[in-house]
């Protein structure tokens, strides 16, 4: 926060604000390169990728993606995990046919599905590596000859992933990258082109992989500052390590949500999520005053979502260990009090 703010004064001496220099001035030109080559390092990600930074959030994916890779005619696979996976397969339909291999909805997303078959006609299968609001997390990818895609938005850079097994991944940058404003894509350069669509130059990746995300303004800032998050991430040891941390972080919680009896997971063993941690009390009057007791111990932000109700802890990379050890305590304080 503190080389942004000074960044946004003034961007390595020069005199001149992040804010107001020229987006193909050489000083922003080096800050994307470097992003670039961040992304490329800290996940592997080989020439056979192009790595761009879009604007108009994930959501702008959901439906760039069929309207990139699918052709009139064409059928997309999906997998239903959660909210944004049926986003996105609301903006697919617009542009294909689609079939939905499985959901979990009528279990209230509270799982990830594992037996569906994958048709061989399919242009991609689309999946939504983490649930945000439900808190379920693939920890394994599907074994297909078709092209993976994946919705990374809320654990892109939490642990390591192996990009060879997808065709595209997209994620809005404000979870675990940097500021909302910026959008990564990694997408394989020959599967681009050939929906025979013309598209809007705007809406079409050839022309930002070709403009090297420069084809408009790009959002300056927020690319900036996702730079300097890859360069911590790389200073804590890349993504081996980072992962380990959120392994031991998530082992934290979710131990004293099994060991604490006023409290119960949402999802599926299984299927946890690293990075939302969502649980309830079965004693739900009970939930207001503990709300009040974690805000008194400096944690906030722990509602859950009103889908799940409860509670979600939300431990994305910028959350130390420490915070979690807070959490616990106030769980073990509660629950002795309770008593
Ligand atoms: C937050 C989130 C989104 C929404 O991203 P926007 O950048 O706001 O469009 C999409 N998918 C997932 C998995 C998310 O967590």
């Amino acid at each position: 926060m503190e080389e942004a703010a000074q960044g946004a004064i003034n961007l390595n001496n020069s005199g001149l604000s992040i804010l107001e220099i020229s987006h193909r001035s050489a000083d922003f030109t080096a800050i994307i390169q470097e992003a670039e080559q961040l992304v490329r390092e800290l996940l592997g990600v080989s020439d056979d990728y192009a790595v761009l930074f879009l604007s108009g959030g994930a959501s702008s994916q959901f439906f760039m993606v069929p309207m990139n890779l699918l052709g009139e005619g064409d059928m997309a696979a999906y997998l239903d995990t959660g909210s944004w996976s049926s986003k996105a397969i609301k903006e697919a339909k617009l542009f294909g046919k689609v079939e939905v291999l499985a959901s979990s909805k009528p279990d209230n997303y509270n799982y990830i599905p594992k037996e569906f078959a994958i048709p061989t006609n399919a242009k991609y299968l689309h999946l939504t590596s983490n649930n945000t609001i439900y808190g379920t997390q693939y920890q394994w990818w599907p074994e297909t000859n078709i092209p993976l895609i994946s919705d990374m938005s809320s654990d892109i850079f939490s642990r390591p992933i192996d990009v060879q097994k997808f065709g595209l991944i997209y994620a809005g940058a404000q979870k675990n990258m940097g500021p909302a404003g910026v959008t990564l894509v990694i997408v394989r350069k020959d599967l681009i082109g050939k929906s025979g669509r013309t598209l809007p130059s705007m809406l079409d990746y050839q022309t930002h992989i070709e403009g090297e995300s420069l084809y408009n303004t790009p959002p300056v800032f927020p690319i900036y500052v996702s730079m300097l998050t890859l360069r911590w991430i790389k200073k804590m040891g890349g993504l081996a390590a980072v992962k380990k941390i959120n392994e031991d972080k998530a082992k934290l919680l979710y131990d004293e949500i099994d060991a604490n009896p006023l409290f119960k997971g949402t999802a599926a063993i299984d299927d946890r999520s690293r990075m939302n941690v969502t649980f309830v009390m079965p004693e739900q009057d009970l939930e207001k005053s503990f709300l009040k007791a974690c805000e008194e111990a400096g944690c906030v932000e722990l509602k859950g979502h009103r889908s799940v109700g409860g509670f979600r802890a939300s431990i994305y990379n910028a959350m130390p260990l420490e915070g979690i050890q807070t959490l616990v305590n106030v769980m073990r304080d509660y629950a002795e009090k309770h008593d």
